[in-house]
C-alpha cells in the first residue's frame, strides 16, 4: 500500500467578548468536549483538533493562516457557539485556502423549558450566530459544506465523515502525478486533454517518459527479486492453466512480475502516483502491463489505459480520498464495452483489455494467459475475477475545450446472468442510474467519454462537492434524472462555466 499521510482537521469555535469571561470558558470547555467526543465517536476517519475560541478578527486571520501552512491539516471546521460578529472573519476567510466544513450545531441538544434564562440565550445562540457566519461566506463566494444537526446524532457524525474524505481529495489533489508512458493512442478524442489547464484547475503534474527508459528501470529487476514475487502470486491467486505448460506460464508471470517492481521503483523513484500505457507502444517490453498495473493500482496507483491521463488522475484521487476505509469495496479504472438490452435485464459490460483493478473483485482472483488480439507481443499474464454487487459510481472527468465537466452517473452493480468462461479479461456489469435508456442517453448528451474511474466507496455528492471546489462543472445522472431537466442543466452549465 502506498503512503498515507496524517492528516487533521481543526475545530474553530466561533465567539466573541460581549458576553464576558464565564460565558467564553464555557464556550471552550463545550467546544472540547464536542471535539473529544467527535473523536471516541469512531465514525470520523481524520482527528479533530480542538482550536482556542476565536474571538477576534487578529486571531482569526493568524489561526487561517497557520492552518494553510500548516501541512498536517487538512481543512477547518467552524462553528459559532454564541454570535460572532461576521466582519471579524473576512480577512481570514479571504487568506484561507484550504476546505472549510461549516457545522451548524449546538452544544444542548433539547431546549432546556424549566430552567431557560437571558444567560442561557446569550450563550447558546449558534442559530443566530451561524448565520451571520454563512452569510459572509456566502457574500464572499467561498466554496464551503454545511452540515446542520446535533453533533452527537451519528447521521450528522457521518456527514462530517464523509466530508473530510472530500477535503483529503481537495488538498491531494495538488500531489498527484502522472507519469505518461508515451503519448496518447492516436486519433482517440475522449483521452486528450488540456495538460496545463488541468494543472492549473485540479494541480495534477502530468508528464510523459520514452517507454525504453521505463523499460530500463524494468530490465534492472533483479531474478531473485522477481521469482519472490511470483512465488507471492502463485500464493495469493488461482493458477488457470487451461492445458498450457506450466512452466512456459510461470515465465510469462513473471515478465509481469518484473514489469511491476520495475514500474513501482521508477515510479517511486520520481515521485508518481498514476501512470498510464499505451498498448501500441511498448518499446522492450515483452508484454502488455496487465497483471502488473493491477497489482499497481491495487497498491493505490492510478491508472489509464491507452494515455488517458486524466482517468488515471481521477482513479488516484479516489484512492487517496477512500484510503484507509473499513470495509471499502473497490476503486478501478472500467471501460463501457458492451450492452445486454433485455428487457428487465438492461447493463453495460465493463471491462478492458486488462487492466482492471482486483479491489473490486468477489471472491476469487485467478491468473490467466492469453493472447491479446491487439500489439504484438507474448501472452500477456492478466488477474481475471467478476466485480462486486452494489451501488456505486461511474464518473467521467471531460475536456470540452472551454472547460472541465466532471459527469457522475449512479449505478447499480450486479453479476452477469451467466458466466462468461470464453472471455479473458476482469468485468464488472451494471446499469445506469435512472435506467439504461435515460442514463446512457444523459450520459451521451453530457460527453461522457468510454473510459471512466468507478469506486463503491464514494458517492455523487462527495465527488461534486469536489468538482465544485475545484471550480468546475458537475453534472449528476441519477434516480432523478429525467432527460428534459437534464438538458436545462447541461445548459446553465453552459453559462456558468464557459467563462470560468
Ligand atoms: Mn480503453
Amino acid at each position: 500500500m502506498m503512503k498515507q499521510k496524517e492528516y487533521k482537521f481543526w475545530f474553530c469555535t466561533g465567539s466573541q467578548d460581549l458576553y464576558g469571561e464565564e460565558c467564553l470558558e464555557h464556550v471552550a470547555e463545550h467546544a472540547k468536549i464536542m471535539v473529544a467526543e467527535l473523536n471516541k465517536s469512531g465514525v470520523l476517519p481524520y482527528e479533530v483538533i480542538w482550536k482556542p475560541t476565536l474571538i477576534t478578527n487578529e486571531l482569526i486571520r493568524r489561526t487561517f493562516n497557520e492552518a494553510n501552512t500548516n501541512p498536517e491539516c487538512a481543512g477547518i471546521i467552524t462553528w459559532m457557539h454564541t454570535f460572532s460578529p461576521a466582519k471579524s472573519w473576512i480577512l481570514g476567510l479571504k487568506e484561507f485556502r484550504k476546505p472549510l466544513l461549516h457545522l451548524h450545531t449546538q452544544f444542548n441538544m433539547e431546549i432546556p423549558y424549566d430552567t431557560m434564562d437571558m444567560d442561557f440565550m446569550n450563550e447558546n445562540q449558534s442559530a443566530h450566530g451561524d448565520r451571520e457566519f454563512g452569510h459572509m461566506v456566502t457574500r464572499m463566494g467561498i466554496e464551503r459544506k454545511v452540515v446542520v444537526g446535533h453533533w452527537s446524532d451519528k447521521e450528522v457524525q457521518k456527514d462530517i465523515a464523509s466530508w473530510m474524505r472530500t477535503a483529503i481529495g481537495i488538498v491531494e489533489s495538488s500531489h498527484i502525478r502522472v507519469m505518461r508512458v508515451a503519448d496518447n493512442m492516436r486519433n482517440v478524442a475522449v483521452t486528450e486533454g488540456d495538460k496545463v489547464e488541468a494543472q492549473i484547475k485540479f494541480g495534477w503534474e502530468v508528464d510523459a517518459y520514452p517507454v525504453n527508459e521505463i523499460v530500463k528501470a524494468v530490465d534492472a529487476v533483479g531474478k531473485s527479486d522477481v521469482n519472490a514475487l511470483v512465488d507471492e502470486y502463485y500464493e495469493k491467486y488461482n493458477i488457470l492453466l487451461e492445458g498450457r505448460d506450466p512452466k512456459e506460464f510461470r515465465d510469462h508471470v513473471a515478465v509481469q512480475a518484473q514489469i511491476e517492481l520495475g514500474f513501482e521503483r521508477f515510479l517511486e523513484e520520481k515521485n508518481y502516483q498514476a501512470i498510464v500505457t499505451h498498448f501500441d507502444d511498448l518499446g522492450g517490453l515483452k508484454q502488455l502491463p496487465g497483471l502488473a498495473i493491477q497489482r499497481l493500482m491495487e497498491k493505490g496507483y492510478g491508472f489509464g489505459a491507452e494515455g488517458d491521463w486524466k482517468v488515471a488522475a481521477m482513479v488516484r484521487l479516489m484512492k487517496v480520498m477512500t484510503q484507509g476505509m473499513k470495509e471499502a469495496k473497490g476503486t478501478s479504472m472500467m471501460e463501457d464495452y458492451t450492452y445486454n438490452l433485455v428487457p428487465g435485464k438492461e447493463g453495460i459490460l465493463e471491462a478492458h483489455m486488462l487492466e482492471i483493478c482486483p479491489t473490486v473483485a468477489d471472491g476469487m482472483v485467478s491468473i490467466k494467459e492469453q493472447p491479446l488480439s491487439m500489439g504484438n507481443r507474448e501472452d500477456p499474464a492478466r488477474l481475471v475475477f467478476t466485480a462486486k454487487e452494489g451501488k456505486g459510481i461511474a464518473t467521467s472527468l471531460i475536456d470540452l475545450g472551454d472547460r472541465f465537466r466532471l459527469i457522475i452517473n449512479d449505478v447499480d452493480c450486479r453479476h452477469t446472468e451467466k458466466p462468461m468462461p470464453k472471455l479473458p479479461v476482469a468485468t464488472a456489469f451494471w446499469t445506469p442510474q435512472p435506467n439504461l435508456r435515460t442514463g446512457a442517453e444523459a450520459w451521451i448528451l453530457a460527453g461522457g467519454a468510454h473510459h471512466t474511474a468507478f469506486t463503491y466507496d464514494l458517492t455523487a455528492e462527495q465527488m461534486g462537492d469536489w468538482a465544485a471546489a475545484m471550480g468546475i462543472e458537475a453534472v449528476y445522472i441519477d434516480k432523478d434524472t429525467t432527460i428534459r431537466n437534464f438538458k436545462r442543466e447541461l445548459m446553465l452549465g453552459d453559462i456558468v462555466y464557459k467563462e470560468k
